[in-house]
C-alpha cells in the first residue's frame, strides 16, 4: 500500500513517459482548465500574501534600502533556501526519492523549503506528483497549454478542489504523512509560521549587522533591518518563487528536447540557471527519479553537484542516477 503512494497508479516516479505525444482527440496546443478548478474560485489569502511579498520586494528599488550585506544575504539565501530547500529537499528528495538521507537532514531540508512561501511539503509534493502523472493532460494542475499565465502563477491562486480532499493526500503523499513531522505542518498552517519565523530571524540578524556597521546608531540598525527584510527575505523569496514557477511554465513551452516524452516538457538553460538545474525539465520528465537532471555534458546542474557532495560525505545514499540506455532516446 505504501509503495502505491510513493508511486501512484501509473507510477510517474519510476516509469519514463517516453513515447510520442498522444494527440488523438486533443488539440496539442490547447488544454482546458483542470476540471477540478471549475467553477473558478480565487484563493484570496494566497493573492494577498503573494502580492504583499512582491510589493515589499519592489522596495529594493529604493537606494536607501540597499546594503551590500543585505544583497549578499539574499544571494546566499537563494542557495540555502531555494536550492537546498526546494530543489533538493521538496523536489528531488521528498517528491521523487532520488536519494535517501538521515531523518534529521530530511527534516532540515524540508524546513529550508518552507522558507520560500511555496506551501507545505505535503501539498507541494502532492501537486508535483500529480503533475508528473498527468503532465500537459487533464488534470495536470499547472499546464501552460491552458495559457502561459495559468501555468506560471494562475494555478497557485485558484482553488483546485482535489487538493481539499483527504483522499487526494491519501493517494499521493501517504508516505510523507506517516511521518508526524509533516502531518503536524498540515494543521493550522504550521509551515507558514516557519516562514514568518525565518523572516524574523533574518531581519534581526540584519539589525545586529547594522548595529555593528553603524557604530551603534539606531537609524542604521533600522535601515539594515529593513534592507535585510527587503533583500534577503522578499526579493529572494520572489526570485525563488518565479524560478520554480518558470519550471512549470517556460520549461513546458520553450527549449529543446532530448527525450520524446508524452508531454511538452523542454530543457531550458535560462530556467536551469535560475533554479539550480531544474530547467533540464525534459530530462526530468523522461527519468523522474534520477537525482541528476542534467544528462548532457553541457547541462550544468548545481543541485546534482551538491547531492554528489552529500553522497561523498556519507549523508546521501541510494542516489538514483540517469539510465544510460534511455539517453539514446533523444530525437528533436
Ligand atoms: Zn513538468
Ligand atoms: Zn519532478
Amino acid at each position: 500500500m505504501a509503495d502505491s503512494l510513493c508511486e501512484p497508479e501509473t507510477s510517474p516516479l519510476d516509469d519514463p513517459t517516453v513515447g510520442p505525444l498522444p494527440t488523438e482527440g486533443i488539440d496539442p496546443q490547447r488544454l482546458p482548465l483542470p476540471e477540478e478548478t471549475q467553477p473558478l474560485k480565487i484563493m484570496w489569502r494566497y493573492v494577498v500574501v503573494l502580492s504583499a511579498v512582491h510589493i515589499v520586494a519592489l522596495l529594493a528599488f529604493l537606494p536607501y534600502l540597499f546594503t551590500w550585506s543585505g544583497l549578499i544575504a539574499g544571494i546566499a539565501g537563494h542557495f540555502l533556501f531555494g536550492m537546498m530547500g526546494i530543489t533538493i529537499g521538496y523536489h528531488r528528495l521528498l517528491t521523487h526519492r532520488g536519494f535517501t538521507c538521515p531523518k534529521w537532514l530530511e527534516h532540515s531540508l524540508a524546513i529550508l523549503g518552507m522558507c520560500n512561501l511555496q506551501d507545505s511539503p505535503a501539498r507541494w509534493v502532492a501537486i508535483h506528483r500529480m503533475h508528473h502523472q498527468h503532465s500537459d493532460h487533464q488534470p495536470d494542475p499547472h499546464s501552460p497549454l491552458v495559457n502561459f499565465l495559468w501555468g506560471h502563477v494562475g494555478w497557485v491562486v485558484c482553488r483546485h478542489k482535489s487538493l481539499d480532499r483527504t483522499s487526494h493526500y491519501e493517494r499521493y503523499v501517504r508516505d510523507l504523512l506517516r511521518d508526524p513531522f509533516y502531518l503536524k505542518l498540515e494543521r493550522k498552517d504550521g509551515w507558514f509560521f516557519v516562514f514568518l519565523a525565518h523572516a524574523t530571524v533574518i531581519t534581526l540578524v540584519g539589525a545586529v549587522v547594522g548595529f555593528i556597521a553603524g557604530g551603534g546608531q539606531w537609524s542604521e540598525v533600522g535601515r539594515y533591518a529593513a534592507s535585510w527584510y527587503v533583500w534577503a527575505v522578499a526579493v529572494r523569496t520572489v526570485f525563488v518563487l518565479h524560478g520554480t514557477w518558470s519550471v512549470n511554465s517556460l520549461s513546458h513551452v520553450f527549449g529543446y528536447r532530448n527525450y520524446d516524452t508524452r508531454d511538452h516538457s523542454t530543457n531550458n538553460w535560462l530556467v536551469a540557471l535560475l533554479s539550480h538545474g531544474e530547467g533540464w525539465h525534459n530530462n526530468h520528465h523522461a527519468q523522474p527519479r534520477s537525482a541528476a537532471h542534467g544528462h548532457r555534458w553541457w547541462e550544468f546542474d548545481m543541485s546534482w553537484g551538491v547531492i554528489r557532495v552529500l553522497e561523498t560525505l556519507g549523508l546521501a545514499k541510494d542516489v538514483v542516477r540517469p539510465k544510460p540506455e534511455t539517453k539514446s532516446a533523444s530525437t528533436t
